[in-house]
């Protein structure tokens, strides 16, 4: 009895080593995470629809990565208030989906200045304010705003890279053209090797494609992988490193390799959902239900000749 009393507690001991050890390198909803001095990893919770977000410090200010939707802007806020008794000065939305932008509100309120490349705006003119009435009805953070539609972002940016620059720290912000959306940013620290990449790489099955443009996303992620990371900070999932550029790419380039093939089988999109395999390679991104959808979009960009996004003109 003794040695089997002891046999268990070996057991219960052993798992919950093994529970800390998880607990300590996995998910960790709404906590922040240092990346290196002075940049934090601010991990959104999914169940509430939060993206991540980053906090970079700057000599007199801060700038963050996303403004969340509003209950993830007021979270990020109040961690970004304990990290550091700097204002946020900037809030840099990736691209237009509600879950990284409807808190803009929250940030300009605070004083700080929203901007995103021009094709954030250019999204939000053509998608909206539909998608936010909707997210209104859902969501009471959107809906205690009482505004009729999404802030836009207070500043564009119209060039394919912007630079801030203070002297104690380098922040580029660079836009490659159309995967994740039409407005996609990067936010990319060239000491540190640090790269934001809001939705353009994600870790994990959390690929949305209804904007995207996905015969063009491994196109943009070549580019990105020309940069030199060591930190890649999605907008979802945790943080890892270069091959999660490499292996977001490799998802799409699959993904519309296994559409087009079909296509020119004369398949339809019912079959290709039945049948598509995923390679072992790329499982890291694949969930069963979000493939079947991913799926669709790939076929109704490449059967119509252009990205489903132009479809709406
Ligand atoms: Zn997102």
């Amino acid at each position: 009895m003794n040695r089997l009393r002891a046999l268990l507690l070996l057991v219960f001991v052993s798992f919950g080593a093994i529970a800390l050890f998880v607990s300590r390198s996995d998910a960790n909803p709404e906590t922040v995470r240092l990346i290196v001095p002075g940049v934090w990893f601010r991990e959104g919770d999914m169940d509430q629809g939060h993206c991540n977000n980053v906090i970079i410090e700057m000599k007199d200010y801060l700038i963050v990565v996303d403004a969340n939707f509003p209950s993830g802007a007021r979270g990020a806020m109040a961690d970004a208030k304990r990290l550091s008794s700097k204002p946020v000065k900037y809030v840099f939305d990736t691209h237009h989906h509600g879950d990284h932008l409807y808190g803009n509100p929250v940030w300009t309120q605070a004083g700080a200045t929203t901007l995103a490349f021009k094709g954030v705006a250019e999204e939000l003119k053509r998608l909206e304010p539909a998608r936010w009435q909707a997210a209104a009805k859902t969501r009471a953070d959107v809906a205690e705003l009482k505004r009729d539609g999404p802030e836009p972002p207070k500043q564009d940016i119209n060039e394919a890279s912007y630079v801030l620059n203070d002297g104690s720290r380098k922040v580029e912000f660079h836009n490659y053209g159309w995967a994740h959306t039409r407005g996609d940013g990067f936010v990319y620290l060239p000491k540190e090797q640090v790269l934001c990449s809001g939705d353009a790489v994600v870790n994990g099955p959390h690929n949305a494609t209804m904007d995207a443009n996905i015969g063009n996303w491994p196109t943009v992620l070549h580019a990105v992988e020309k940069l030199k990371v060591k930190h890649v900070l999605p907008g979802h999932g945790l943080p890892g490193g270069r091959e999660l550029i490499t292996g977001q790419a490799e998802f799409m380039t699959e993904l519309h390799k296994a559409v087009k093939a079909g296509i020119e089988q004369g398949k339809k999109v019912e079959e290709l959902q039945a049948s598509i395999q995923m390679p072992a390679s790329v499982q890291t991104w694949v969930a069963a239900g979000s493939l079947k959808t991913q799926i669709k979009d790939a076929y109704d960009e490449i059967t119509q000749g252009k990205p489903r996004g132009d479809l709406a003109h």
